[in-house]
């Protein structure tokens, strides 16, 4: 840890004071893996407006090279189509990483789950190998999916969990806790100045419309007047964090010093039932859809809350956008969205 903690000395800005969340004021080369993602395009545009250099590193398995688009001209972006399972080029040189590749949607991780937890264990090792070469710092994404179907409510990071090892859904929930073990065992070793977020349910733009999370769903649902389709009773809960605040607080993890060493919860604790996301769906968007029930996927969880202490006292962190202020132009994206389909589709 004493190589750690001289890389931090070195990497803090010269006589200015480090404030939690407040960017450092040097330029940096950033590696980011899902950068084609859903969070990973919303943060390297972050990161590019902040002036940084971002290799971005996608397999494109659920992202998509239109989310690059915006960016893709910038001298100072770089994408790479590549399996982080696999190597990387060995003259990539990087100052810090976020590793967010990992489909992210149950129908999407489950498709090959083999590839979704060899993607969170060999995939992460890979990245953490070139961490440690480079004395990168790097942001580990894990998941809320840690905690299972939790017998703790809301979770703290201190929750150990209640996860199905051998179900439908083990391939990511395993593989993301696994992810954490090898982080936390580099950390320990002095190997990599790592960090992990336990990231919860978050939406925006950019969702991929196929991509078969509540949000999208409900949303391209409403929009195509279709029905809206509830899993189970609808009385589940989930806790939606818009991306933009999501994105806030994994850049300040990344910059907080020294490093926490232990997972961060990041997500917004306002809690609702899939059946109360619904209607305020249907409110938003005007529409006449009517809602079906259809059979509760295996070993899906029953409530989900973030408690947030941790970041708010760790990183100044909180969310500061509603529901409804997140909606709104989620909807809006779709809407757009389909406009653009619709018009290629006839044009
Ligand atoms: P996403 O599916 O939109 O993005 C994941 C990206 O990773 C995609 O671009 C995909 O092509 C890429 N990818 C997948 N496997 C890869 C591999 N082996 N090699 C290279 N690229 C690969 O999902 P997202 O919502 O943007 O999630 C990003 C990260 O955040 C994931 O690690 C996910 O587990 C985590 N996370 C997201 C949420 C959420 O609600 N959005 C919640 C918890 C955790
Ligand atoms: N869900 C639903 N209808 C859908 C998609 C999902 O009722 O069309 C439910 C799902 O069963 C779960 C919740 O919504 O209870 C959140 O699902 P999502 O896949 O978005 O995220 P996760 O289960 O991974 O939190």
């Amino acid at each position: 840890s004493t190589s750690i903690q001289a890389r931090q000395a070195e990497s803090e800005p010269r006589g200015g004071k480090q404030f939690p969340g407040s960017p450092r004021s040097d330029l940096k080369r950033v590696l980011v893996t899902g950068g084609a993602g859903f969070l990973g395009s919303h943060l390297c545009e972050l990161l590019l407006g902040r002036g940084h250099r971002v290799t971005c590193v996608d397999n494109l398995q659920t992202g998509s090279t239109a989310n690059l688009s915006r960016f893709g001209a910038s001298n100072r972006f770089t994408f790479i189509e590549r399996d982080i399972c696999e190597a990387l080029p060995a003259s990539l040189e990087v100052d810090e990483i976020y590793n967010l590749a990992c489909a992210a949607s149950p129908p999407r991780y489950q498709a090959d789950p083999v590839h979704t937890m060899m993607t969170c264990v060999v995939g992460t090792n890979n990245i953490l190998e070139i961490a440690e070469r480079c004395g990168a710092r790097l942001v580990q994404a894990s998941t809320s999916e840690v905690y299972g179907d939790p017998l703790q409510h809301p979770q703290t990071e201190a929750y150990w969990g209640n996860v199905n090892p051998t179900g439908p859904r083990a391939c990511y929930d395993e593989g993301k806790r696994a992810a954490e073990t090898l982080t936390f065992d580099y950390l320990r070793a002095g190997r990599v100045d790592a960090r992990v977020v336990r990231i919860f349910n978050t939406y925006g733009p950019r969702m991929q419309p196929d991509d078969g999370r509540i949000v999208s769903n409900l949303i391209c649902q409403a929009l195509a007047g279709e029905a809206l389709t509830l899993y189970g009773t609808g009385e589940q809960t989930r806790s939606f964090c818009y991306v933009s605040d999501l994105i806030a607080g994994i850049v300040a993890l990344m910059e907080v010093a020294p490093n926490p060493a232990q997972p961060v919860n990041l997500g917004n604790p306002g809690e609702f039932t899939i059946r109360e996301l619904a209607d305020v769906v249907v409110r938003l968007t005007g529409s006449r859809s009517p809602i079906v029930h259809l059979p509760l996927p295996q070993d899906d969880p029953q409530r989900r809350r973030p408690d947030i202490s941790l970041a708010r006292s760790l990183l100044g962190w909180e969310p500061n956008v509603t529901l409804v202020e997140g909606l709104e132009p989620t909807i809006a994206w779709f809407a757009n969205a389909q406009r653009n389909d619709n018009h290629e589709r006839s044009g």
